[in-house]
């Protein structure tokens, strides 16, 4: 099943010169570089999409939709994500970008905002009242922070928001409303997201936490841009906004912890750095942390890898855009409607998230500590540096590959020279513990 696994982020191999750029940045050790190309292990990639802004050669890429897929439907929909909002200059207002999606061929236009709304009542109305909930309560809306959990710090799944992302709760409600609208039956009507986001892909392809995803395609924000462009100020401009104000502020990272209202959250970007707070976290030293906001991307989704517009630039022209809205004020009436969606299961999270454990040597106990003890064996004789230069992110991960069995060639380079120095110095060939294990 593994194998079936779709990732969004892939590799064109003709462009790779094996830089090792990417490597390091990789934030799930996912990557190699073997016979002078990178390699990306499947079972371990978040499809965060670090490796496509690091790579020099544009050798990593995402795989999205091509605007074709409206083709495939009767009626198309599309949602796009708000950071659309900061990509055009010239005070482009949010009715004519929308209005400009429409022209493209579209036949209906649902901001996600409609679920953000709709996530931040029940959160605050009613998920953080709970008194058996565990904290800090993780919204994992960015998809690439929700593998991470899962394959990195699995012990934090059931800290996780058992609630549909904002995409999906739009997409969902925007579909039931075609199908009362057109009469077309449900797999007629095409919901499109429109992403700054490489990992958005993959969860609706292999959805996490749902059986499947309303959405059924994504068209990257950096393919639709010039079209849009193209059909700005085209004619008469609709009323599409439904949005409100704190909703536009969500895809920027600390957005989702004030549209809340919670005092004691962190909210924290960029994945390295999201990293670090989890292993606090993780250890019990946030003890007080009501709510934690993690995102892969700098700045949050502004900073997302389909994006064309420098993440400052784009935050600043949202929150412009975003003083002209309503602020979200629902009534108690809608509230509890919501409120009931969640408890009757329509908007949350039905499937149980299993840990991915990448980190397991063997599927056999008994091997598993006898490759551990391999690994430690090993790691008293190499050097330490985590240097990259044998295709390893690390010292560890280039013993554990050994050990594992899926890299019988690897050398560890520094550890040669070190044992040529030394045969050399001791002119009688006495040398020190060899790590290649006579591979050099
Ligand atoms: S950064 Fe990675 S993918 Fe890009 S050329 Fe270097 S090794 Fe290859
Ligand atoms: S997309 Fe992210 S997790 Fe996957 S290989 Fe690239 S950097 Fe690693």
């Amino acid at each position: 099943m593994e194998n079936q696994y779709f990732h969004s982020v892939i590799l064109k191999e003709d462009r790779c010169i094996g830089c090792t750029n990417c490597l390091k940045a990789c934030p799930t050790e996912a990557i190699r570089v073997r016979d002078g190309k990178a390699r990306i292990i499947g079972e371990r990639c978040i499809d965060c999409g670090e490796c496509i802004r690091l790579c020099p050669n544009k050798a990593k890429s995402a795989v999205t939709d091509s605007l074709d897929i409206i083709k495939r439907f009767k009626y198309t929909i599309a949602i796009p994500s708000m950071v659309l909002y900061g990509q055009f200059a010239g005070n482009v207002g949010i009715n004519e970008m929308l209005t400009a999606i429409k022209r493209i061929g579209f036949d209906e236009v649902y901001e996600a905002a409609l679920g953000i709304d709709i996530i931040s009542n029940v959160i605050s109305r009613h998920i953080l009242k709970k008194p058996d909930i565990r904290k800090p309560l993780i919204n994992a809306t960015c998809p690439a922070i929700l593998r991470l959990i899962q394959v990195r710090f699995p012990e934090l799944i059931p800290n996780i928001i058992d609630i549909e992302t904002p995409m999906e709760i739009t997409a969902r409600l925007a579909k039931q409303e075609a199908v009362r609208k057109t009469g077309l039956p449900m797999e007629e009507i095409g919901v499109i997201f429109i992403s700054p986001c490489t990992a958005r892909m993959t969860s609706i392809r292999n959805p996490l936490g749902i059986e499947r995803s309303y959405m059924d395609g994504v068209v990257s924000m950096k393919t639709i841009y010039g079209e849009i462009l193209r059909n700005l100020n085209n004619g008469p401009t609709e009323n599409l906004v439904r949005g409100t104000k704190d909703a536009l502020l969500w895809p920027i990272i600390g957005g989702q912890s004030v549209s809340l209202g919670i005092e004691n959250y962190l909210a924290v970007d960029g994945i390295h750095e999201v990293i670090k707070v989890l292993e606090e976290i993780e250890m019990e030293k946030l003890e007080d942390l009501e709510f934690f906001e993690g995102m892969a991307c700098i700045g949050g989704c502004v900073g997302g890898p389909l994006t064309l517009e420098n993440p400052f630039i784009a935050r600043s022209r949202i929150r412009s855009l975003a003083k002209g809205l309503p602020g979200n004020q629902p009534t108690d009436e809608a509230v509890a409607h919501q409120i009931r969606m969640y408890e009757d299961g329509f908007i949350r999270l039905t499937e149980k998230i299993e840990p991915k454990e990448i980190t397991r040597l063997d599927e056999d106990i008994a091997k598993s500590i006898k490759k551990m003890e391999m690994i430690k064996e090993m790691m008293k004789y190499l050097p330490g540096i985590d240097c990259g230069v044998c295709g390893a992110p690390t010292c560890r991960a280039f013993a554990e590959d050994i050990v594992k069995g899926e890299n019988q060639k690897a050398i560890c380079i520094v550890k040669t020279m070190e044992n040529l120095k030394n045969k050399k110095n001791a002119g009688n060939g006495k040398e020190g513990q060899n790590v290649n294990q006579g591979r050099e």
